[in-house]
């Protein structure tokens, strides 16, 4: 075997073993938090019960939009077989007045994102009701949560039913370098520690690691159902049901995300799973659990 040969073979094998653990490393391993994340779920019921006046009636859902992505990119170490990403906004009807829990994005967002699917008529409905809600809240300020709240033409007017947090104002500048900042300007987000109701039956739960002003949105119904909407702690239930995360490639390189901080978050939520199985459990992106929630008719088509 001649020198070179020799050494092209050995460089060649170097970088198999390099990309090989690079590829283990980005796109099939999950990891495991140093950290613990606390959720006292009878602290949240408590303040869910403590807010004068009637809980939501009814939860209504739009799909506006859908992404594709790998399932491996959704959870670590699955194939690359491609699996659904919807985007979905949420309607609190109340007997007087109704809230918004995420606002998804509208066409023009989606396209610069790489949706697949977008339906207008959904964007619509939610723009309508958007602009009737007496309470807006967004899980996190990402464009496919906070977008379509950030493009409606009346966003100042709109704010003023919006409690947005600290965080999530404070870093639409990293996740949407476009938004509208005049209709910012003397808008006073919502600061809280860990636990704040905002209105009967609702408690947002502070969840900061997927963004710095991530949170859970806990609802209960009037007859006394529950629900927690996670935004993109999990986009898919499989995240809580294995307790992994997206690929690295993902939470590094594309979202900069405290993986530390979600991976604690996935172990916390798995066992709330366990211990509380009638609380229904809405990952950001998971379209097979919408569908069971229909189906069961907890949630209801179309906004009012
Ligand atoms: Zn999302």
């Amino acid at each position: 075997m001649g020198k070179w040969t020799r050494r092209g073979l050995i460089a060649l094998g170097v970088i198999a073993v390099i990309g090989g653990a690079a590829y283990y490393w980005l796109i099939m391993e999950s990891g495991t938090s140093s950290q613990s994340y606390a959720l006292d779920i009878a602290q949240v019921r408590r303040l869910a019960d403590a807010m004068p006046g009637d809980k939501p009636r009814e939860i209504h859902v739009e799909q506006v939009a859908a992404f594709a992505f790998p399932e491996t990119a959704v959870v670590a170490g699955d194939s690359w077989n491609t699996t659904a990403i919807p985007v979905f906004s949420y309607q609190l009807v109340f007997p007087n007045s109704a809230a918004i829990v995420d606002t998804a994005l509208d066409e023009k967002i989606g396209k610069a994102a790489g949706t697949v699917a977008f339906y207008p008529a959904a964007f619509a409905r939610m723009s309508t009701a958007l602009n009737k809600a007496s309470l807006i809240v967004v899980t996190h300020e990402h464009g496919d949560h906070i977008g379509g709240l950030l493009v409606q033409p009346n966003l100042k007017q709109l704010l003023n039913a919006a409690k947005l947090n600290k965080e999530q104002v404070d870093n639409l500048q990293r996740y949407a370098p476009d938004y509208p900042r005049a209709a910012f300007q003397n808008y006073h987000p919502i600061t809280y520690d860990k636990y704040l109701a905002v209105a009967p039956g609702v408690v947002l739960i502070r969840a900061a690691g997927h963004t710095p002003g991530s949170q859970i949105v806990y609802v209960k119904t009037q007859d006394g159902k529950e629900f927690l909407f996670l935004g993109d702690v999990a986009w898919h239930m499989r995240n809580i049901d294995t307790m992994r995360e997206r690929a690295r490639l993902i939470t590094w390189w594309f979202l900069g995300e405290d993986r530390d901080a979600v991976l604690a978050e996935l172990v916390a939520l798995h066992a709330l799973k366990k211990s509380e199985p009638t609380i229904h459990i809405l990952p950001g992106h998971d379209g097979e659990t919408v569908a069971a929630l229909e189906r069961d008719g907890l949630l209801k088509k179309e906004f009012q």
